[in-house]
């Protein structure tokens, strides 16, 4: 598939409930076939009299794959292979900062990697990857996604640090406290490995979360073993849970529109420029990853 999308959205929880319910628009979603394994479905959408790139990470249903168990290395080259530079993602963490609240919008800029054990890298058996992460987010899908969501009437908060645990177990309360006190405002399970492989293929990503509980330990939170999150998630928060979800569309759609409108001029594109510059690696991407073998 080799098409000219420059734009790709990443579909979190949830993502194929939207579709499927026409909050987005319907497309065709299939795996693609990557040197790294089978991606999670993908395909095109209309989005702000758009086309762009959709993935919907967790595949066919509401949560089918867990974040441990997302090829997120298949995902980012399916999507750069399709012909996408920017890429904007959604996720639903927890709270870990009792100031955030359940529903809220929040558009993180750090990010604390506590995953384990995941292919994180497409430069396995390289001397390439050591790139900066500092902003560790493309500024301008961020600034993007914050004009999207006012301009829907949404508020959003700009700025938190994102810790990304492995799952697919939620975090322990003590995990929580020692999140907490290394600034750590947010716990979700799917942004990394998946902002630092796009900035290894030279590719833009911002991320926007909505709230979807308090992390363990932040509030009272009696056991509920049969519901979502066994009672960590309030139910009388659930209303606008739901209804940061339904706003999502609204706000993809905005982003896009305003991103395919500008060109992108951020420092994003040439993460590789120093080993291109030293003659290692050429223009072709293709080449610069290495495959399991
Ligand atoms: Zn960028």
């Amino acid at each position: 598939m080799h098409v000219s999308i420059r734009l790709a959205v990443i579909g979190g929880s949830r993502a194929y409930d939207l579709l499927a319910e026409g909050d987005l628009p319907e497309g065709q979603l299939a795996p693609v076939e990557t040197p790294f394994g089978r991606s999670s479905p993908l395909g095109t959408l209309r989005l702000g009299g758009h086309e762009v790139l959709f993935l919907s990470r967790h595949g066919l249903g509401g949560y089918r794959v867990g974040a441990p168990f997302v090829n997120y290395r298949a995902n980012i080259y399916a999507l750069k292979d399709a012909g996408a530079d920017r890429i904007i993602a959604w996720s639903g963490p927890g709270a870990i900062d009792p100031s955030f609240v359940p529903g809220q919008y929040v558009i993180p800029d750090d990010l604390v990697d506590e995953t384990r054990g995941r292919a994180s890298s497409f430069y396995e058996g390289t001397g390439l990857g050591l790139l900066r992460q500092d902003p560790v987010f493309c500024p301008a899908i961020a600034a993007a996604l914050a004009t999207a969501a006012s301009g829907s009437g949404i508020s959003v908060t700009e700025g938190a640090a994102y810790v990304c645990t492995q799952g697919p177990r939620l975090e322990t309360p003590a995990e929580i406290r020692k999140y907490g006190l290394a600034g750590g405002q947010l716990v979700g399970m799917t942004l990394a490995p998946e902002v630092f492989l796009a900035r290894e293929l030279e590719m833009c990503y911002a991320a926007l979360c909505y709230v979807t509980n308090y992390a363990e330990g932040v509030r009272e939170a009696p056991p509920r073993p049969e519901v979502l999150f066994q009672g960590l998630a309030d139910e009388q928060d659930q209303a606008t849970v739901e209804a940061a979800v339904r706003g999502l569309a609204c706000v993809m759609e905005r982003a896009v529109e305003a991103l395919a409108e500008t060109p992108r001029c951020c420092p994003c594109a040439e993460s590789m420029k120093r080993y291109k510059l030293q003659g290692d690696i050429g223009e072709d991407w293709r080449e610069w990853v290495r495959p399991p073998l």
